[in-house]
């Protein structure tokens, strides 16, 4: 119904339309980079995941930082929606929430949704087609929990048989205490190194198994010791250690820094657990006696430590901020650093083992504020300085594209949609896998598991 010319509305809404396409299109890109980056670990660097580290190098918040991350690792599988999305076709949103639903087996009906429907609908059969996994998940799950079982009975010769089924969650927190235990454990047992360890060790290193079984025993001893009280997180373990002052002060000295038992530990890693920690002071003779032992004492009081969780409020590695922390003295107290604020950062227990353990530096510059390095000395600042861009960058995009033989413009994300009022309900039977086996299943459906019942949050 086009009576008048184009007028020089029509044409700025074409060139946003233009430009949106471009800039979608450049998402694609942007994603495939994310993605390999993600997927070499270009991230882990300091940070907790690709998420945190594009958080803080591209400032976006975390939230879509990592729904980011999302995305890219999701179009691995759905070379369709990836393409869409390259040809400036489907818009990022509609791609976002497409991945959602997405599997590589039915990514033509989304793609068909995409190509046909507004964002709007896009959003609401996305919504309606998770009710429908979400109906299958809750079936599923509420199975599972209903499958848990821990059984231990007496076998022939007296030992005691364990077996059982643990919902995922309560697995997890299995196995990470079963790890936990097994690092304290093998690393009271482990042999010191040396030449003649060695040629017994190999022979006596009890097999995964049976460590699994000693971990075991010491998380039911643990848990029977504290009355079954998880305890606040600080205290939920706890290492003794006892080294050397000139050790503490200078890790290229030499001197013992060693476990309750005998087992060593570096140098680092003592002033690692000595920068927040009880301590207790011994004095010993020339034959190693014990002459006198001073009170425990924190090295950072509770009340400075306090005040300190107050000021730095959680972890201040760049990007991190997990909440809970541990006060680090930028210069050991070992060596002289005073136990006050201006010596005190807080940081999480990953980034503490950073920056003792794995070479990351921290100081404080001259107007207070910290400043971190990675350990070949390259600087970590806090807010990275923002990428060069061209002069007129949508020229460039718009360049690059054209290079590619990419030729977009007002109408290349427009959608199919001729103004049909949407019937959701019909277009989830269509288009659902699921919900088509609501009706009787055709006998070539039965055979495999449905595919979108992978783990989608
Ligand atoms: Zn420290
Ligand atoms: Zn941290």
């Amino acid at each position: 119904m086009q009576i008048h010319p184009p007028s020089e509305l029509d044409r700025l809404g074409d060139e946003i339309a233009e430009l949106s396409a471009h800039l979608d299109a450049a998402t694609a890109r942007l994603l495939a980079l994310i993605r390999e980056f993600d997927a070499r670990g270009g991230w882990n660097t300091g940070f907790r995941s690709c998420a945190a580290w594009l958080s803080w190098r591209v400032g976006l918040d975390l939230g879509a930082a990592r729904e980011r991350v999302r995305v890219a690792r999701a179009l691995e599988t759905l070379p369709l929606l990836a393409q869409a999305l390259a040809h400036g076709e489907l818009s990022y949103a509609k791609v976002r929430a497409l991945s959602r639903v997405a599997t590589p087996e039915t990514e033509v009906r989304p793609l068909a949704v995409g190509r046909v429907g507004t964002a709007a609908h896009v959003e609401r059969i996305v919504r309606g087609w998770r009710r429908v996994d979400r109906r299958a998940e809750a079936r599923e799950s509420a199975r599972r929990h209903a499958s848990r079982a821990l059984r231990v009975y007496q076998d022939e010769d007296g030992m005691v048989v364990v077996r059982g089924r643990l919902e995922p969650e309560v697995g997890a927190l299995l196995v990470q205490a079963l790890a936990e235990a097994r690092e304290v454990l093998y690393q009271r047992a482990r042999v010191p190194e040396g030449a003649d360890g060695r040629g017994n060790a190999s022979e006596e290193t009890p097999s995964l198994a049976q460590r699994q079984a000693d971990a075991l025993a010491l998380l039911a001893e643990t848990a029977l010791h504290h009355g079954l009280d998880p305890g606040a997180p600080g205290e939920r373990y706890q290492v003794v250690v006892h080294v050397d002052a000139p050790v503490l002060a200078d890790p290229e000295q030499p001197g013992q820094s060693v476990l309750e038992d005998g087992a060593r530990v570096s140098s680092e890693t003592s002033r690692r657990l000595a920068c927040d920690a009880s301590r207790v002071v011994m004095r010993h003779d020339e034959a190693g006696r014990v002459v006198e032992i001073g009170a425990r004492t924190r090295t950072i009081p509770p009340a400075l430590r306090r005040v300190l969780q107050h000021r730095d409020r959680g972890c201040r590695f760049p990007g991190c901020g997990v909440r809970f922390g541990q006060g680090h003295h930028i210069r050991h107290w070992a060596q002289g650093g005073p136990t006050t604020l201006s010596n005190l950062a807080l940081l999480c227990r990953r980034h503490h083992r950073a920056v003792h353990e794995e070479g990351f530096q921290v100081a404080r510059g001259p107007e207070g504020a910290l400043r971190f390095r990675r350990p070949d000395g390259r600087a970590l600042p806090e807010v990275p300085p923002p990428a060069a861009v061209p002069g007129d960058s949508v020229e460039a995009l718009r360049a690059s594209h054209d290079s590619n033989g990419l030729r977009l413009n007002g109408r290349t994300a427009c959608p199919g949609w001729l103004g049909e009022r949407l019937d959701l309900t019909w277009a989830i039977d269509v288009l659902h896998p699921l919900a088509q086996g609501a009706r009787p299943r055709r006998s070539s459906e039965q055979g495999s598991p449905p595919a979108h019942l992978s783990t989608r949050a």
